[in-house]
């Protein structure tokens, strides 16, 4: 990571409020344990990120890194998260996403750990976006292969899990990713309980495509459409 020379540039007052909210959510749920996971948010051409090896409930306004779009971290600011390959390259491929939550939650980590992507056991798998969620293979964590790795895990959805590690889950803006982040772990326990209740029948692809459908007007008056 090279250093922007200009002095230290502030990250817009709303921005750091939506951060340390984030901040607070990711402790008071447990979401990801210890100092594991972090999180960022689309800046500009760049984005503004957590810091490396730093506690959510320790975040201040100063320990959060700007990084621009070409990857350089501003002069002055403490050392972002050792993701942000992974967030920028993330960002760089979806223009539609504004923010990015990565967790080690339990429940999708123990997926991640045996590479087992969530096929459509659940129509609620829609919810990211797609017919199942991926899970990218294994890469060191902080390295330029797995942001690559999880770019192509991702496609077109809004989540993925990565083996051997973790999960993705990207949003509109952070409120919506951390939601995604908890509901991806919901989803992974239910999966695993399913799992060992017996063997999950799995919708079709003609029950997924109605489910997609219909939840692009899902929560919207008057839009609901009955597409059974
Ligand atoms: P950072 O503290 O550097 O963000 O690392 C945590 C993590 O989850 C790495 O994948
Ligand atoms: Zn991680």
């Amino acid at each position: 990571m090279s250093r922007a020379s200009a002095r230290r540039r502030q990250v817009p007052a709303t921005l750091a409020a939506a951060m340390l909210d984030t901040g607070r959510l990711m402790s008071e749920t447990r979401l990801s344990p210890g100092r594991s996971g972090n999180f960022s948010a689309r800046h500009g051409q760049g984005m503004v990120i957590t810091p490396t090896g730093k506690s959510y409930d320790a975040l201040s306004g100063d320990d959060l890194v700007l990084v621009d779009g070409e990857g350089r971290c501003e002069a002055g600011a403490g050392t972002p998260s050792s993701e942000w390959r992974m967030h920028l390259a993330i960002y760089r491929a979806r223009p539609d996403c504004a923010a990015i939550v990565h967790t080690h939650s339990r429940h999708a980590t123990a997926l991640a750990c045996v590479h087992r992507p969530i096929p459509a056991f659940h129509y609620m798998v829609a919810a990211f976006g797609g017919s199942h969620v991926a899970c990218a293979p294994y890469a060191t964590y902080g390295s330029e292969r797995l942001a690559q790795l999880a770019v192509k895990a991702l496609g077109p959805r809004d989540a993925c899990l990565l083996a051997n590690h973790g999960s993705l889950a990207l949003g509109a803006d952070l409120r919506a990713a951390f939601d995604r982040a908890r509901d991806l772990e919901d989803l992974a326990a239910q999966y695993i309980l399913a799992l060992q209740a017996g063997r999950p029948r799995l919708l079709s692809a003609r029950d997924m495509k109605i489910v997609l459908k219909k939840f692009r007007t899902y929560g919207v008056p008057d839009m609901e459409e009955d597409a059974g």
